[in-house]
C-alpha cells in the first residue's frame, strides 16, 4: 500500500484530530503518501482530497473539533454513491481509507471496504454508543464539559433552592446522562435504555430526600428518554414543580457539550487508535474497526462490530440511584 486516506463523518467529537494527526505522522514516518479528505463520504464523492504532510497536523492536537470537517452524506448510501467513492480512491491512488466516526460511518466504511477499498474505522463520537468499544474518542472531554456546566447550575441551584433538570445529549444513548449524572450527585437519571417511572423515580425521589433536608435538586436527563406517559422534558419539569413546591428550571446543554479542547484521555486515545489504523492498512488488514478494552487497543471486524450490542449496566444505573439519596 502506498497511498492512504483520512475522513471525519457523522457527529463531530473533540479529540477526532489527535486521531488525524496520528494518522498522519504515522503514515507519512512508513513511506505512505496520506491524502485528507474533507467533509466525510462528501469528499470522497466530490474529490475534496489534499496531499498531507508532518505539518499539516502542526498545532491541531488541542484542537476540538475536526480540522478535515464533517458531514453527513446521504447520497453516500446509495449504490451509486458508493461507485463514485470508489472511483474517487482509483483517481487519486488511494487504497484505504482510516474512516473516523460513528456508527452510521462504519456502515458506509463497511459498504466502501465491500466495493474494494479496505476502511478501517475508529470510533469517534461522544455518544459512547459503540459496542465494540469501553470508549470512544469524544466520550470523555463532552463528560467533563456537561460535569463543569452542572457545577455552574448547580450553584445558582442552591443558591435558589431550586430543582434543574439538565438535558443533555443521547438520542440513543444514556452513557453521558448516566456518568456525568453520578459525577455531579444528580438525584435522578433518566436514560432511553432504562424503564423508569415517573412518579417513583422523579417526584418520590425528590420529596424523600426532601425530608432529609436536601433543598436543591439536579435531575439529568438524556435527550431521547421517551417518558412513561409521552410528556416532554419542558412538561416534566411543569410537573416536578407543582407536584413537590420546588421551583423548577430546564436547560438544554446542546452543541457546548460537542465542542472544546480534547481531554488528556481523549488525546491519548485518538493517537492509540489513529496509529493503531495505520498499522492494520499497511498489513493489508481493512474493513476493521479500531476499539479499546480494558485499557488495550484491539479491533474487530467491521460487520462483527455493528452486529453487536452495547447495554448499560444495571449495576452502575443502581449504584447512582443508591448513592444519590
Ligand atoms: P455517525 O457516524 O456519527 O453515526 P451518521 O449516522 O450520520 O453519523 O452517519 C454518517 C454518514 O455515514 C452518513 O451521512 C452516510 O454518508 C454514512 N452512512 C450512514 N449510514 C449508512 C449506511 N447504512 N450505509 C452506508 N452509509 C451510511
Amino acid at each position: 500500500m502506498k497511498t492512504i486516506g483520512v475522513l471525519t463523518s457523522g457527529g463531530d467529537a473533540p479529540g477526532m484530530n489527535a486521531a488525524v494527526r496520528a494518522v498522519v505522522r504515522s503514515g507519512v514516518s512508513k513511506g505512505l503518501k496520506v491524502m485528507g479528505i474533507r467533509r466525510g463520504f462528501n469528499g470522497l464523492i466530490h474529490g475534496d482530497i489534499f496531499e498531507m504532510n508532518l505539518r499539516s497536523v502542526s498545532n491541531t492536537i488541542q484542537r476540538g473539533g475536526t480540522m478535515l470537517y464533517t458531514a453527513r452524506c446521504p447520497e453516500f448510501r446509495t449504490q451509486e454513491g458508493i461507485q463514485k467513492a470508489a472511483d474517487t480512491c482509483k483517481y487519486f491512488g488511494i487504497e484505504g481509507i482510516v474512516v473516523i466516526g460513528g456508527d452510521g460511518s462504519f456502515r458506509g466504511a463497511k459498504d466502501l471496504s465491500a466495493a474494494g477499498i479496505p476502511c478501517v474505522g475508529i470510533p469517534g463520537t461522544i455518544d459512547n454508543d459503540i459496542a465494540c468499544c469501553d470508549k470512544t474518542i469524544g466520550y470523555d472531554t463532552a463528560m467533563n464539559t456537561i460535569i463543569s456546566m452542572v457545577d455552574k447550575i448547580r450553584d445558582t441551584s442552591e443558591s435558589h433552592d431550586r430543582c434543574s433538570v439538565v438535558e443533555v445529549m443521547g438520542r440513543r444513548a444514556g452513557y453521558l446522562a448516566l456518568n456525568a449524572g453520578i459525577a455531579v450527585g444528580a438525584t435522578s437519571i433518566l436514560i432511553p435504555e432504562m424503564e423508569f417511572d415517573f412518579e417513583r423515580d422523579v417526584i418520590s425521589r425528590i420529596k424523600r430526600t426532601q425530608t432529609t433536608g436536601k433543598r436543591d435538586f439536579i435531575i439529568m436527563v438524556a435527550e431521547g428518554v421517551v417518558l412513561d406517559n409521552k410528556m416532554s422534558i419542558e412538561e416534566m419539569t411543569k410537573k416536578i414543580e407543582e407536584e413537590t413546591g420546588v421551583e423548577t428550571r430546564h436547560t438544554v446543554l446542546g452543541h457546548v457539550q460537542r465542542g472544546g479542547s480534547p481531554s488528556a484521555y481523549d488525546r491519548v486515545l485518538g493517537s492509540k487508535m489513529g496509529y493503531r489504523a495505520v498499522e492494520l492498512l499497511e498489513q493489508g488488514e481493512g474493513s476493521r474497526v479500531v476499539a479499546i478494552k480494558k485499557e488495550e487497543i484491539v479491533d474487530y471486524d467491521i460487520v462483527e462490530a455493528l452486529d453487536m450490542k452495547k447495554e448499560i449496566n444495571p449495576r452502575i444505573y443502581q449504584m447512582a440511584y443508591d448513592i444519590s439519596i
